[in-house]
């Protein structure tokens, strides 16, 4: 069996972005791959440094999202970042293989470190060297488990390319030791946000959470960018350009009818927003049900946490007696 690695950030709750960008793509490769599905506290932390409450609240909301979604403790391992410490020796080590350049033209970081002004200054002059090297992280992350298949949403293409390349650099100085991990990547690898961003990211406030209740999902619906050319509600519209269209397609709803009323202006925007919050409710209905279940029983997610967690770094100590000797630093070994 290949061996998956994947995760997110502990820095808020899993949103339709995560869900249909890589999340789906797991619960359905799960039974097929040996799957270790990584809460990425040490790199929330990099943005996050000033505000460990957050992150420390979140894993466990992280935690019960995946078991809610589908992720099934019996075929998958969620661990903790932090609690696996090989994660960090290998970050160390890595470090010496990839330029500071490198790192800056990372179109991802780049973007990130753009939308983080306070923290990282107008032209990113504040930038730490934790935030700048993330990518780094989490190339140790994958290669200290032998990661072959990393399902992500495609901003996370730089990274597994960086990862490569990293990988690469290391099996040549040091001997063959890594497999280069590939990216999979879902139908819909980049899903927008309800202000019509190019994306769905906590960082922007503009997402519907997996645990939205229905009254939450109407309200947040409600503000969705339509096409900005309909004024009126029987003005023809073009679905192409509206977010609650595009929504509809991704839980394919409705579609035929709703496209031929939109653009014939049969269609007004309430009516189909409303439509929109009822179906996607609907839809979100067994994740939200089963995440009650977790949220009343926290021994059981602790458990399944502290489970994976072993069982990730009892994989991680055995990789990194390889990467020890072949950097000539198994000393009594
Ligand atoms: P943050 O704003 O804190 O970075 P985020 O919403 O970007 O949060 P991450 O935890 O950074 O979420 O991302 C975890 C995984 O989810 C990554 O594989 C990422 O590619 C994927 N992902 C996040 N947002 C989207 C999206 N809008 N569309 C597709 N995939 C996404
Ligand atoms: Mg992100």
């Amino acid at each position: 069996m290949k061996t998956i690695i994947t995760g997110d950030r502990p820095t808020g709750k899993l949103h339709l972005g995560h869900y249909f960008g890589s999340l789906q793509n797991r619960v359905k490769m799960q039974y097929d791959y040996d799957t270790y599905i990584l809460i990425a506290d040490v790199q929330a932390l990099t943005d996050n440094f000033n505000n460990p409450d957050k992150v420390r609240a979140n894993v466990k909301e992280l935690a019960m999202d995946y078991l809610a979604a589908g992720i099934d403790p019996n075929h998958s391992h969620i661990y903790i970042q932090s609690l696996i410490p090989e994660i960090a020796e290998l970050t160390v080590y890595f470090s010496n293989l990839i330029s500071v350049a490198r790192l800056y033209r990372n179109p991802t970081t780049k973007h990130e470190m753009n939308q983080k002004k306070e923290l990282f200054g107008e032209a990113g002059e504040s930038i730490t060297y934790g935030f700048l090297g993330y990518p780094v992280s989490q190339a140790a992350d994958i290669t200290a488990l032998d990661g072959e298949i990393v399902p992500v949403g495609d901003d996370q293409l730089p990274h597994i390319e960086q990862t490569r390349e990293v990988v690469r650099k290391f099996n040549n100085v040091y001997g063959e030791t890594f497999k280069e991990p590939e990216a999979v990547l879902s139908k819909t690898p980049r899903i927008k946000g309800l202000d019509g961003n190019e994306k769905m990211s906590k960082s922007l406030n503009n997402c519907i959470y997996l645990s939205d209740d229905e009254e939450t999902i109407t309200k947040k619906v409600m503000s969705a960018v339509t096409d900005p050319n309909k004024i009126k509600k029987d003005d023809p519209a073009n679905p192409d350009v509206c977010m609650v269209y595009y929504y509809h397609k991704l839980i394919d709803n409705n579609l035929e009818t709703i496209c031929s009323e939109c653009k014939k202006g049969e269609r007004g925007c309430v009516a189909c927003k409303k439509e929109l919050a009822t179906a996607l409710s609907e839809y979100l209905k067994t994740i939200r049900e089963k995440r009650r279940y977790y949220e009343e029983h926290p021994e059981e997610v602790e458990k399944i946490l502290n489970d994976g967690t072993e069982a990730a770094r009892n994989r991680a100590k055995e990789v990194m007696k390889r990467v020890r000797k072949n950097m000539k630093l198994d000393y009594f070994e």
